[in-house]
């Protein structure tokens, strides 16, 4: 049984001065993140690496789960903790952990091993380790082989206070620790895109808020509560979601109304993004994220980007899929959980008002003094922010 693992960080490795700030975020994520679990865990940071220890009653498989899905974390190694610290426990015991981690009929690859030793006054230097335990393995478990140059697998054997053993590698999701890179305003909407590319500006260390645009009751109360979900999803991974709900509706009547349909799309995105900085500002967010992406949509050729992009006066804006083909997408959504939820057929607001042949050139001029027209909109721009309404979204436990 493990009890214990060996969580590995690149990056953050490479900070210099800022290092401790890093690895001190890292560990309180991974801290805050394993208490919503079951299971007494210690985490513990020392010399470069952060080891955590849970007690007896702990569910293997979520604990690895949680910890490989914290930002920051790159590897997580299964450790096997030996207490006995003489040679011939140690050989005896890693023979266990290694039935344990690859299966007494598994054990037929090339390996190699490699030691460090933080105890000095432990009778063997690392080199020896290696060698005895290379000549030990061999002899145990005929299928093995050495190979020092392109090994299968590594065989970790650490001398401390007690000895560590590790080998099989959990590869984790990577990125910055959380909280070390300010705040981000997601526009949220219930696709695929906008739920990947908020954890992907969450994975390099931001937090996240959202903002939603419902337009009811053209958008039913079904489409909002899938948002919510989704929201839910990425909280998982971030933490904190504060969703502001927008009611949009009169908004986009107004536009509707008021200027040409085939420029529609354009101006409801432009005021979008100009009621999304609004509460950005107020909320100490650093920038705004959508989930465009070069021609995936009218709304989204390089014209209209220009265009979009106008309407946003001092934050910028990341696009994380900005290149990513629309299956690149859908693999990640996949992979995070989002994209059950984002394939739930329900209405988009901007799906209501589209027109049938939307501008793929649009001038920023043309749509300039379109949006003259729209004399009353400030006042609803106003309206729309008091009457919003605020989910303060958490990880389902
Ligand atoms: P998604 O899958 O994210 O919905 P999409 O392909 O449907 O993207 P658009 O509808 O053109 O693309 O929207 C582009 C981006 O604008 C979205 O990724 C999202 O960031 C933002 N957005 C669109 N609709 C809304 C909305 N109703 N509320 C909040 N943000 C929205
Ligand atoms: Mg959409």
């Amino acid at each position: 049984m493990f009890q214990a693992y060996l969580l590995k960080y690149a990056e953050i490795g490479i900070k210099g001065k800022n290092r401790y700030k890093f690895e001190n975020a890292l560990c309180g994520q991974i801290e805050k993140r394993l208490n919503h679990i079951d299971g007494k865990y210690k985490v513990i940071n020392e010399r470069g690496r952060i080891y955590v220890e849970a007690s007896e009653d702990f569910d293997r498989d979520e604990t690895v789960e949680v910890m490989k899905n914290t930002f920051g974390v790159t590897q997580v190694c299964e450790v096997k903790v030996i207490e006995d610290k003489e040679w011939n426990n140690v050989c005896e015991e890693t023979a266990k952990a290694l039935i344990e981690m690859y299966g007494e009929n598994n054990l037929n690859f090339t390996f190699k091993v490699k030691s460090r030793r933080s105890d000095k006054r432990y009778a063997m230097t690392s080199p020896e380790v290696c060698m005895e335990m290379g000549h030990f393995l061999l002899e145990r478990f005929p299928d093995l082989k050495v190979d020092v140059h392109e090994p299968k697998e590594i065989i970790w054997v650490e001398i401390r206070d007690k000895v560590y053993v590790y080998s099989k590698i959990i590869k984790g999701v990577g990125g910055m620790p959380l909280g070390t890179n300010g705040k981000a305003m997601l526009l949220l909407s219930g696709g695929i895109d906008s739920p990947v590319a908020g954890y992907m500006i969450a994975r390099r260390g931001m937090l996240i808020d959202a903002v939603y645009f419902h337009a009811p009751p053209y958008t039913s109360e079904r489409a909002k509560e899938k948002v919510v979900d989704l929201a839910r999803i990425v909280s998982s991974y971030t933490g904190l979601i504060n969703l502001h709900i927008i009611n949009f509706t009169d908004i986009q009547m107004y536009i509707y109304q008021t200027c040409p349909h085939d420029e529609l799309t354009i101006i409801m995105r432009r005021y979008m993004m100009k009621i999304a900085e609004r509460i950005a500002l107020e909320n100490d967010c650093l920038a705004l994220i959508t989930g465009e992406s070069i021609g995936q949509v009218a709304s989204q050729t390089a014209h209209s980007l220009l265009t979009t992009n106008d309407a946003v006066e001092s934050l910028p804006v990341y696009r994380p899929l900005i290149a990513f083909d629309k299956q690149d997408i859908v693999d990640i959504s996949q992979e995070i959980g989002t994209y059950e939820t984002s394939i739930l057929p329900f209405e988009d607001c901007c799906t209501i008002f589209v027109a049938k042949h939307p501008v793929t050139k649009p001038g920023l001029k043309y749509i300039q003094s379109s949006e003259k027209k729209l004399v009353d909109i400030d006042s609803m721009v106003e309206k729309a922010l008091e009457t919003r309404e605020i989910v303060h979204v958490t990880p389902k436990r």
